[in-house]
């Protein structure tokens, strides 16, 4: 440490080396109380970003706190390598993906090394080992690494049988048919808004479109799909696109006319799907007849050019009344056919799509941005206030929001229509090929449904800590709505055997919700003292649930370390898991472990955005990698960026200036820790006390702020608010030199858990051991003193007021006179501060109470001008400054004591008067102004 400048790359690197070396994140058991952290373990898809660290430092930030306060902390992690992100990256890496193989090489892989990546088990080998060394080893994170495990390893497959096994014993595993999202290479995918397994379309869900048959005259189908079958009384056209030819297919024994891409997708969702090698050309069919259901009433096939061959089947049923699009298309095709009403709505007369349209002057169907707006009027409204009438048959007087499904469900039971599910919006397969729906006859559910356990689970949540406390709220309604999720796949991808079905596989979002409870095991795994194969559901039954008996001694060993270890007090992970992982974590705890083992928190953070507010992902482009980016801030300034940019609560923008900025500060930082050891040693009683005072101050806010996961807070507390402390300090000329290497320990022992590296630095240079295992400050009162507090306070209010005046009137001043105010001000100003806390402040109450003192009335006149401007004097003050107002304090003597130092900064005469002493230099009878802690300030 002989160097001023701050070599953070070799800091950083000799640091970790040691911390690493004498293994000093182990868990251990030691202190009776323990504290149980994990992240939400990531998916093993290629490199990470900096968008990720976010929430991994948040975890080892906590984690450092609660060990340096006494917890036992078991902070493990492992990777999730389940699923087909690793299959994708070998399809990638097999298909020679320019981009994929770039990065690659970038990182440094030879051509050898690159081929291996076409196994996946590689893959998961490959990215563990980076994820470990170059992200969580690099930015110093005290994980239990003895501990690391991956999802497709032997032990851990053991542990998710065991939890299928117990999942089946509740008869929360049922069977029933199931239409799933499917990619065309890879098989059956998740779609939600992990993106676990796709690359686009997260927020994508399955529409059901009611296809209803319309009959021509030689019994062909013309099938059109709705969202509104009720609809369907109001048919009067059909629209087919000329410039589109349609295939005729033979679908069970009927035959049907539809677009490709219609036929594509049938195929997948229906039995006895057919294509006839014959096609038909729109133009053919425009002006044929066929049959509305129900109504039976026959309509003219018209020119729609508008009729999208990729959405639902490629025809389109057509009900001008109610639909704006409609309406304008039959206006523009001039031909002459009544509208039909069939529904009565308030605000409407008898055609309110044409009313929609022409409050909104559409004219032509080209206008879509208008017709989409009255599409949402007519339909909202139709939706809320609509009955269907007498052209409904049986269904007239039924509204809207109440027909449901009524329609739909006579015209399937006639064999007159079928359901056609689609995607609200286009979803992308990780390998890059595109998701269909595929019908699965007898899919295995996990039954989240189940009453039983979305109550318990409701229940559960309320004794939880979640932050933010808006989740808390949330996810009571998360749990009602989640409903049962398919929990097996057939096809080429890693992860469980299903028990109960040979060659399926347990999806990856099924797989990852109990899996904090194998963290205790892996270490057992790892160190090879139990085998896989040994790992039954006997083990298991004893260990997590205490049922049946141990066979070895080491069973009971891992039951006490489950016992000890468990529930897990945080997990912490993004805001995409707020609706997939956080409630599956929840609802497997409640349903298979006992009370006492289910999870007492959860954490939830936000993104790391780009500019323009996306999720920060590579294949968006332009983010730093992680470890070019350690390289290029040091990661304690990433950890501090981190812990300081914004609330955990809020997406945040990477922002390489900002990161610099804290790069900066930290180089400060250190370059002014060591100035200080080069001062002379001097005390001075009052500046001491003030110091030591300050200290615990900050220490009690940082500690508060901690207990309650307020990083940013805390963050403050010690990289801003402290530094202005010793500032300060040496500023007036502090330089006791035992009490500011004091101070300098606590306050690196407060940075710690931040910014590890640079307090470990700082730390060696007095002292041995790691900083990483000192106790945490704690809040000591005894050195509190106020008075010091509040003298120091008005002398820096004083000496900013005086600079302020002085740069405004750019005066050069030959004497600084300094009025403070009068004790009776005080009285005043304390009792009115009372009043405001009551929200009782108000100048005649004050009057009435101050004038029923003699001393007062005698001065009455200026008494009565001061209380008149109170409530605003008062309104200014936060309640740092209302509790300083309670302290006694002699402005004049605390001034005067510290008058060599105002005139050291402002080189001229300084005059102090107290305003209770009768004979004073008043220039102008002004200085009934002067407010407590504020004085008045003359400058000649
Ligand atoms: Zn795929």
């Amino acid at each position: 440490m002989d160097s001023k400048k701050y070599d953070y790359i070799d800091i950083e690197q000799k640091w970790q080396n040691k911390w690493f070396e004498e293994k000093i994140y182990l868990a251990k058991k030691e202190n009776k109380k323990k504290f149980f952290i994990h992240f939400a373990y990531p998916g093993v898809s290629g490199y990470l970003h900096v968008g990720h660290m976010r929430g991994f430092t948040y975890c080892d930030i906590i984690a450092r706190f609660k060990r340096m306060t006494g917890y036992d902390v078991l902070f493990p992690a492992g990777f999730h390598a389940s699923g087909i992100p690793s299959i994708g990256f070998t399809k990638k890496v097999e298909r020679k993906d320019p981009n994929t193989l770039n990065d690659l090489k970038e990182y440094g892989l030879s051509d050898i090394e690159i081929k291996k990546l076409i196994d996946p088990n590689e893959v998961v080998n490959y990215f563990g080992a980076v994820y470990v060394k170059d992200y969580w080893k690099k930015f110093g994170f005290f994980i239990d690494y003895s501990r690391i495990m991956s999802t497709i390893s032997d032990g851990y497959k053991k542990f998710i049988e065991w939890q299928f096994y117990k999942l089946k014993e509740k008869n929360l595993l049922i069977q029933k048919p199931h239409f799933a999202p499917f990619c065309i290479n890879c098989g059956p995918v998740a779609v939600d808004k992990s993106e676990t397994d796709i690359s686009k379309g997260g927020a994508a869900e399955i529409l059901e479109f009611t296809t209803i048959k319309f009959k021509m005259k030689d019994g062909t189908i013309l099938p059109a799909a709705t969202l509104r079958p009720e609809t369907i009384f109001g048919v009067t056209n059909m629209w087919i696109n000329p410039n589109v030819n349609y295939i005729k297919a033979k679908i069970n024994d009927e035959i049907w006319i539809i677009s490709k891409e219609a036929l594509d997708k049938l195929s997948h969702q229906i039995d006895n799907v057919k294509p006839l090698n014959e096609t038909i050309s729109g133009k053919e069919l425009i002006g044929k007849k066929c049959i509305v259901p129900i109504v039976e009433r026959e309509v003219l096939i018209l020119s729609g050019p508008f009729a999208d061959p990729g959405v639902a089947t490629g025809i389109v049923m057509s009900v001008p009344a109610h639909a704006p699009y409609d309406w304008i298309a039959l206006v523009e095709s001039g031909e002459d056919i009544d509208p039909i009403t069939i529904i009565d709505v308030k605000g409407f007369g008898t055609n309110p799509a044409k009313e929609a349209c022409d409050s909104l002057g559409i004219k032509s169907q080209s206008e879509t941005e208008k017709l989409d707006i009255a599409t949402e009027e007519v339909y909202k409204k139709e939706f809320h206030t609509g009955y269907l009438n007498e052209n409904c048959g049986i269904y007239a007087g039924i509204s809207i929001s109440d027909i449901k499904d009524a329609v739909k469900d006579e015209l399937i039971s006639k064999n007159q229509a079928v359901i056609m599910r689609e995607f609200s919006e286009e979803v992308i397969c990780r390998c890059g090929g595109k998701v269909i729906i595929k019908q699965i006859p007898d899919q295995w559910f996990i039954k989240y449904s189940d009453e039983n356990l979305t109550e318990n689970s409701k229940t559960h949540v309320e004794k939880m800590n979640i932050y933010p406390e808006d989740y808390k709220k949330e996810l009571p309604g998360v749990l009602d709505w989640f409903d049962d999720r398919a929990c097996i796949r057939r096809g080429s991808w890693l992860g469980t055997e299903f028990p109960f079905k040979k060659d399926w596989i347990i999806e990856p979002i099924s797989d990852s919700t109990l899996y904090p409870a194998y963290y205790i095991i892996s270490k057992y795994v790892n160190e090879d003292k139990i085998k896989p194969e040994d790992m039954n559901e006997g083990f298991f039954d004893f260990v997590f649930l205490g049922k049946g008996t141990s066979k070895k001694a080491l069973w009971n060993e891992i039951k006490k370390d489950v016992d000890y270890w468990y529930p897990v007090d945080i997990n912490l992970g993004g805001k995409e898991h707020k609706t997939v992982h956080f409630p599956v974590f929840l609802m497997n705890h409640v349903a298979v472990m006992p009370e006492g083992k289910r999870p007492k928190g959860i954490f939830v953070h936000w993104w790391v955005t780009q500019k323009g507010k996306e999720k920060i992902s590579k294949s968006k482009g332009g983010v730093e990698h992680i470890a070019e980016a350690a390289t290029k801030y040091g990661v304690d300034a990433m950890r501090l960026y981190y812990a300081h940019v914004g609330s955990p609560f809020v997406d945040i923008e990477w922002d390489s200036e900002a990161v610099t900025k804290y790069k900066n500060r930290i180089a400060n930082i250190y370059k002014m820790i060591i100035q200080i050891s080069l001062l002379k040693d001097k005390s001075d009683e009052n500046l001491d006390k003030w110091l030591k005072s300050k200290l615990q101050r900050s220490i009690k806010s940082t500690v508060d702020a901690l207990d309650n996961y307020d990083l940013r807070v805390a963050t403050n507390e010690i990289f801003f608010e402290c530094q202005k402390v010793i500032q300060w300090y040496l500023k007036r000329g502090g330089s006791n030199k035992k009490l500011i290497n004091d101070f300098i320990d606590n306050w690196i022992k407060l940075m710690t858990p931040i910014t590890p590296h640079l307090a470990e630095e700082i730390w060696h240079r007095n002292n041995k051991g790691f900083i990483s295992n000192e106790p945490y400050p704690q809040f000591n009162s005894k050195d509190i003193s106020e008075i010091e507090e509040v003298g120091e306070y008005l002398l820096s209010g004083v000496t900013e007021d005086i600079s302020e005046i002085l740069k405004v009137t750019k005066i050069k001043p030959k004497k600084i006179c300094i009025y403070t105010s009068p004790s009776w001000k005080y009285e005043i100003f304390r009792k009115a501060i009372d009043l405001s806390s009551e929200n009782k402040l108000n100048v005649g109450v004050i009057m009435k109470d101050v004038m029923s003192d003699p001393k007062m009335k005698k001065i009455s006149k200026e008494v009565s001008q001061f209380v008149s401007k109170l409530p605003g004097e008062v309104m200014k003050l936060n309640d740092n400054d209302k509790k300083r107002y309670k302290v006694e304090i002699k402005e004049d003597v605390y001034l005067k004591k510290s008058k060599d130092y105002i005139k050291e900064i402002f080189t001229c005469d300084i005059e102090i008067f107290n305003a209770d002493e009768s004979k004073i230099y008043d220039p102008g009878n002004k200085i009934r102004f002067a407010v407590p802690l504020r004085p008045a300030i003359f400058i000649e």
